[in-house]
């Protein structure tokens, strides 16, 4: 029997990884969800406390809390409420693993806790390694925990490497669908709506993730996080537009031989393989069928038009603390897009101003991560007042 604790459970990760709890149980593998935790929606958090009989449920938000309490569940488990619900069950020692489906900077402190705890980790939350490679992999050198990838691309590159040394990978191969706006023009980009960002050609992900992947900062933030899962330099992985989305990612040998990994896009088979690593487990989830694929297509990312990725790679470049901005920077500004507040193009461009601003620190402490984060955060929402 495996023991897992879900966070963000009732976002898209979340969801798709119950649905994979599901599948286990179904098909000889026991997986018993002892934690849950959700946001703000408790109509889904109170169906799936019922469905699932975790021990303990935390909610973040505090009138969901109360709400949730009030409740006359027939399963009765422990309600927590926010961070300190969150650290209160990492430190539980009745599960092995716990599933980081948190959206952005909130994902951190789950990831280093569970750590501390030495549990295993089946990482959704890029951005806690984005902020935190290095203090995370330190960490980690200490600890029984492991890092398992969620984010597709890392979970096919992980499935290429195994029998496989790691002194024999000469490119890791990120595939990117290239987003929404691959066929606009640059002259397009600025009148770009909300509705046409939030219309991701291939995958269904929650509303912050599709506008990172409409950005194709997405595929930056991606990269780092292959830097440090993978320990290769980052530029010996490389980012390669395939509309289709089949091929998840690929690695390259000494030799010259390429593996890839391809498969429907579902973010179940990541969930699972990370789940069940490095073993398989069967599954009933759709099935790929070659002959109807008509194509598959590959091109480079154009950095002149999508500029977050640019950024990106300037960051990796100069590391220490640049990523932390870039990621804070870019969640403000995300967020103040979602809200009409600026237009596409001006996400780029308050990143940007926050980086030139910063000051790098080398290897930052975690007090040090909150800091920048929320300075980031501060300056994105100061500049963009500017802008209107
Ligand atoms: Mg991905």
């Amino acid at each position: 029997m495996k023991n897992i604790a879900v966070l963000g459970s009732t976002g898209s990760i979340g969801k798709n990884t119950l649905e994979v709890v599901r599948n286990l149980n179904r098909n000889g593998y026991p997986v018993s969800v002892k934690y849950i935790s959700a946001n703000s929606n408790v109509e889904l958090l109170a169906a799936q406390i019922e469905e699932f009989k975790p021990k303990a449920a935390v909610i973040f938000n505090e009138a969901s809390f109360n709400d949730l309490k009030s409740r006359s569940l027939d399963h009765k488990c422990e309600i927590l409420c926010g961070q300190a619900g969150i650290n209160e069950i990492a430190s539980r020692d009745d599960f092995e693993l716990v599933v980081n489906a948190l959206v952005g900077f909130s994902g951190l402190i789950p990831t280093t806790e569970a750590i501390k705890h030495g549990k295993d980790i089946a990482l959704a939350n890029k951005e806690s390694l984005v902020v935190a490679g290095e203090l995370i992999y330190s960490m980690l050198r200490g600890s029984e925990a492991h890092l398992l990838p969620v984010d597709s691309e890392h979970s096919a590159i992980l499935q290429c490497l195994q029998g496989e040394p790691m002194k024999q990978v000469t490119k890791l191969i990120l595939t990117a669908s290239g987003g929404p706006f691959r066929k606009f023009t640059k002259e397009e980009m600025p009148n770009v709506t909300v509705e046409q960002a939030l219309k991701h050609p291939n995958w269904v992900m929650g509303s912050k993730i599709t506008i990172d992947s409409a950005t194709l900062m997405n595929k930056g933030f991606e990269i780092i996080e292959a830097k440090w899962l993978f320990n290769i330099e980052a530029e010996n992985i490389e980012v390669l537009i395939h509309p289709q989305s089949i091929i998840h990612s690929m690695v390259e040998f000494s030799d010259g031989s390429v593996k890839a990994q391809l498969g429907v896009p579902d973010m179940k088979v990541p969930i699972q393989y990370a789940f069940t690593y490095p073993e398989r487990v069967r599954s009933d989830f759709p099935r790929m069928d070659f002959k109807q694929l008509k194509n598959l297509t590959f091109e480079e990312p154009d950095l002149e038009k999508f500029e977050c990725l640019k950024l990106a790679y300037d960051v990796i470049k100069a590391g220490g603390s640049y990523p932390i901005v870039l990621n804070g920077a870019n969640e403000a500004a995300v967020e103040l897009f979602l809200k009409g507040k600026i237009r596409f193009i001006d996400i780029p461009a308050l990143i940007k101003s926050a980086l030139d601003k910063h000051e790098n620190h080398v290897s930052p402490s975690l007090e040090s991560i909150v800091g920048i984060d929320s300075w980031s955060r501060k300056f994105v929402y100061e500049a963009a007042l500017e802008l209107a």
